[in-house]
């Protein structure tokens, strides 16, 4: 059996739904294909929406959209085996209209938004699994075979299979993943109470925070750890560099039971239902591991083409998933109207992810993934903040130190040379 349509989008995740949408609107007959029962029954993140992206496709999507809650606060936290340091950033802006962040869970949004395909006249097809492209005898892409060797034709194929994309690793277009280029997110779900949430997190009735951890709980291990509220549960997880957590011989799981026995945490979720318990990749290798974007027939969208930033304070990928969904249908739609369905005219793609957010960030932070690299930023260095703080702030009835002398001891301590590489490493990175 075989169908055509002058558009197919493989995956209903943020990229795939966003591609199929603008297609759609703009006229393009469009197919979007779903493995899962819905979309989003398959997914899961942190997870905070970045909102910029989506508001400029459906403008106060914000209105309407399933989302938990306006994330008006920001706490970045240090943590060692005895001590811990939080940096809390609040302000009422974050609480009005635009918003800078929802948090949200992707099972509600994830079907919200391929139904705003379908409204737009995209045909979703679920529990339809792609397996590869169809290459037409010219070399062009031409459209997909499902798990049923049904083939759906399209002269362009959108791939937003996510991080394990199997239609790009089968048409060559992008490389096998190397683990130091792939963190393994393990997150639990946590039910409370609405009105408890609010009160342990301090928090205005209907608003969240984002709270992210660095410290010893990893053991050494690159990468960290969240807590996200949404309307009813907590979103608490960590993200590990899958290099380093092989190499430890630790399991991702004892180290999420490691960050929920830390006391601050274990207050915070103490009495809470575990609701849901989940694990997913993130390509985290920036702008080294952007993969070839377009080819005759065919585009990378979201996590398949590697778009995630990184920058060691903020994780977005669903934003810049929308943002190359967006971008891919444009260039496809483009395409059919100049009637030149070429290489050449989808290679348009990379120069309009070029000169958006998605490849102009990767870029700004492509030193982010080697600075994160280093062991020292998960061990010594919150170890080192700690004891200036204690020795600042604590009271003995002894002669006090200037800052400055506490500060150079402290440093001493990490090793001069260290310290200094470690410097000028981050302000390349910076
Ligand atoms: C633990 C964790 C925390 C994160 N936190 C954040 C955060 O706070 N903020 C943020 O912006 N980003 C975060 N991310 C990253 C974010 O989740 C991704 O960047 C984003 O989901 C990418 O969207 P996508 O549409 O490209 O891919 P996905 O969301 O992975 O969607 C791909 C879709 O394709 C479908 N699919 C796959 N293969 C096939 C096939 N062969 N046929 C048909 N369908 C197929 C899948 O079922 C899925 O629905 C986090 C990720 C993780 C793992």
């Amino acid at each position: 059996m075989s169908t055509a349509y002058d558009l197919v989008v493989v995956g209903a995740g943020p990229a795939g739904s966003t591609a199929a949408l603008v297609a759609a609107r703009s006229g393009l007959t469009v197919a979007l294909l779903e493995r899962g029962d819905h979309p989003g029954s398959k997914n899961m993140f942190g997870g905070v929406l970045h909102t910029h992206s989506l508001n400029e496709i459906i403008p106060r999507f914000y209105e309407e959209a399933p989302l938990e809650r306006a994330i008006t606060r920001r706490v970045i936290n240090l943590v060692t085996d005895e001590a811990s340091l939080a940096l809390d950033f609040g302000h009422r802006k974050l609480a009005r209209p635009p918003y800078n962040a929802f948090s949200i869970i992707r099972s509600r949004f994830d079907r919200w938004l391929a139904g705003k395909a379908q409204e737009a006249g995209a045909l979703l097809l679920t529990r339809t699994v792609a397996q590869e492209l169809i290459r037409g005898r010219s070399g062009a892409y031409e459209g997909v075979v499902l798990q049923d060797g049904t083939e759906i034709h399209a002269p362009v194929t959108i791939c937003a299979d996510g991080v394990n994309s199997l239609l790009a690793k089968k048409a060559g277009l992008r490389p096998p993943l190397r683990t130091d280029q792939l963190a393994l997110g393990v997150k639990q779900t946590l039910a409370l109470p609405p009105d408890v949430i609010e009160d342990r997190c301090g928090l205005q009735a209907g608003e969240g925070v984002d709270m992210i951890y660095i410290g010893s709980f990893t053991r050494g291990v690159g990468g960290g750890a969240f807590v996200y509220t949404n309307s009813r549960t907590l979103s608490v997880g960590v993200t590990l560099n899958l290099a380093d957590l092989s190499r430890s011989r630790l399991r991702p799981e004892q180290v999420l039971e490691l960050f929920l026995e830390e006391p601050r945490i274990a207050e915070l979720v103490e009495g809470a239902a575990p609701r849901e318990y989940s694990a997913h990749l993130i390509p985290e290798g920036g702008a080294h591991m952007v993969p070839t974007l377009a080819h005759h027939g065919v585009m990378l969208a979201g996590d398949s083409a590697g778009f995630v930033l990184n920058s060691g304070l903020n994780l977005e990928g669903a934003n810049l998933a929308i943002t190359s969904g967006r971008l891919a249908a444009e260039t496809a739609v483009q395409a059919y109207l100049d009637g030149d369905l070429s290489a050449q005219s989808l290679g348009r793609y990379r120069t309009a992810l070029e000169q958006s957010h998605v490849l102009a960030d990767l870029h700004t932070f492509k030193g982010a993934h080697s600075f994160l690299a280093n062991n020292r930023i998960y061990t010594t260095y919150p170890q080192t903040v700690a004891s200036f703080i204690e020795e600042v702030i604590t009271v003995g009835g002894t002669p006090k130190r200037r800052l400055h002398a506490i500060a150079l001891d402290h440093l001493g301590k990490v090793g001069w040379r260290d310290a200094l590489r470690d410097l000028v490493a981050s302000r390349r990175y910076i």
